[in-house]
């Protein structure tokens, strides 16, 4: 299994046509966040660090809509916060679907199998599951015991259900690339459609500063986790991406493929950053300063990021955009990707995964979801 031709086409109808048209900068997937409340607390996460105020606001159903129609990227992805925690978030899904956009819904599935009834199986949804490893290594980066299995059961779920469903898994430098193969296998053995994996980003806000990745070390650890990548392993990423996180492809950031809209309005320049936001998607395209950022420009907050919202649409209008880049990614697409040089382990140092500590008891404030308090968390 795989994304639907019907995904793959719209997609690259769409691109062809901002190429025809002479379009410089366009969008590929708007990033939507209709909420930054959330039922875990993340050591990585730099999303939900904002007082009580923020965390309670939902974005209504209109101004989700009107963001969607407003930027007209094909894909629709739904981050948070945990969007299953948004009261409509059904409605919000119907909307976008009823648009012919397809929908990645990103949640950590802890609410799923409970919520899936108010959903309906179609071409246009995936739920795009959060799982940075196998049990231990993914309870360890959630700060929580037995999200891993609550995950699993969920995804097993869905499928059953007639969902489509999609992983992603952020990589720090404490991951084992020898257990996330483990993780891949069991994956593509449950019937997920495919995989989608990142390194981290190095959030000021994240409560967890040593584990995030610099560049030589992400494409050193990527050459160890994908150098002698399965056929039977589906990722849901450009083939370019995965051949520049190995450091075999060099790709410049394009911040405004993956434009983001949430509770302050059009945020810039990035899903990452936060330096102010507008009321207008027309305004966040004319008026940032494309050029201060990605690593060419020289930006310190751009140097060590290799994050898909990034790079995705890079590879995408790469593959399009080049004879070059069609031809790898149809290469790399055919007969898989080439081999990489076998990288020695002592090149990327591994850390020591997240220490679990008490969480806060103003976390509550995330915990929505009616589960038991949270028992254990991570610096
Ligand atoms: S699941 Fe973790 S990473 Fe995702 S929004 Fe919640 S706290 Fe952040
Ligand atoms: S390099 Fe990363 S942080 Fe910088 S603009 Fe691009 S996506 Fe944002």
């Amino acid at each position: 299994m795989g994304v639907p031709v019907s995904q793959m086409w719209a997609v690259a109808s769409y691109v062809v046509r901002q190429k025809l048209s002479g379009r410089k900068r366009y969008p590929l997937v708007l990033m939507l966040e209709p909420l930054f409340r959330c039922n875990l607390a993340c050591a990585g996460c730099g999303k939900i660090q904002y007082p009580a105020d923020i965390l309670r606001k939902n974005l209504s159903v209109d101004d989700c809509l009107n963001a969607v129609d407003e930027c007209g990227a094909p894909i629709v992805s739904i981050p948070g916060g945990e969007p299953l925690l948004h009261p409509d978030i059904d409605k919000i899904v119907e909307g976008i679907a009823a648009r012919g956009k397809y929908i990645y819904l990103c949640t950590n599935a802890i609410l799923l199998e409970q919520n899936l009834h108010r959903f309906k199986p179609t071409k246009y949804l995936s739920f795009s599951v959060h799982l940075d490893g196998p049990r231990e290594d993914h309870d360890a980066a959630v700060c929580r015991d037995g999200i891993y299995d609550k995950a699993m059961q969920a995804i097993r779920t869905a499928i059953a259900k007639g969902f489509r469903v999609t992983t992603n898994t952020t990589v720090f430098n404490h991951s084992s690339p020898e257990r996330l193969h483990g993780l891949f296998d069991e994956l593509m053995q449950m019937g997920v459609e495919g995989m989608m994996i990142s390194p981290g980003y190095q959030y000021e806000k994240a409560p967890d500063q040593e584990h995030f990745l610099n560049r030589s070390q992400t494409t050193s650890l990527f050459q160890r986790v994908l150098g002698n990548a399965k056929r039977s392993w589906v990722f849901n990423q450009s083939p370019l991406f995965l051949e520049f996180l190995k450091g075999n492809w060099k790709l410049e950031c394009t911040p405004w493929g993956n434009p983001t809209y949430n509770v302050f309005g059009w945020q810039r320049p990035c899903y990452l950053l936060q330096e102010g936001y507008v009321s207008s998607f027309k305004e966040l395209m004319d008026l940032t300063e494309w050029d201060n950022y990605g690593a060419a420009s020289g930006n310190a907050k751009c140097q060590d990021c290799m994050v898909h919202c990034g790079y995705e649409p890079s590879a995408v209008d790469a593959t399009f955009g080049t004879w070059k880049g069609l031809l790898a990614s149809a290469r790399a697409t055919l007969f898989g990707p080439p081999k990489s040089q076998p990288v020695p382990e002592e090149a990327v140092p591994q850390a020591a995964p997240p220490k679990p500590h008490f969480v806060p008891l103003s976390m509550d404030i995330h915990a929505e979801d009616k589960l038991e308090p949270v028992a254990q968390s991570c610096d």
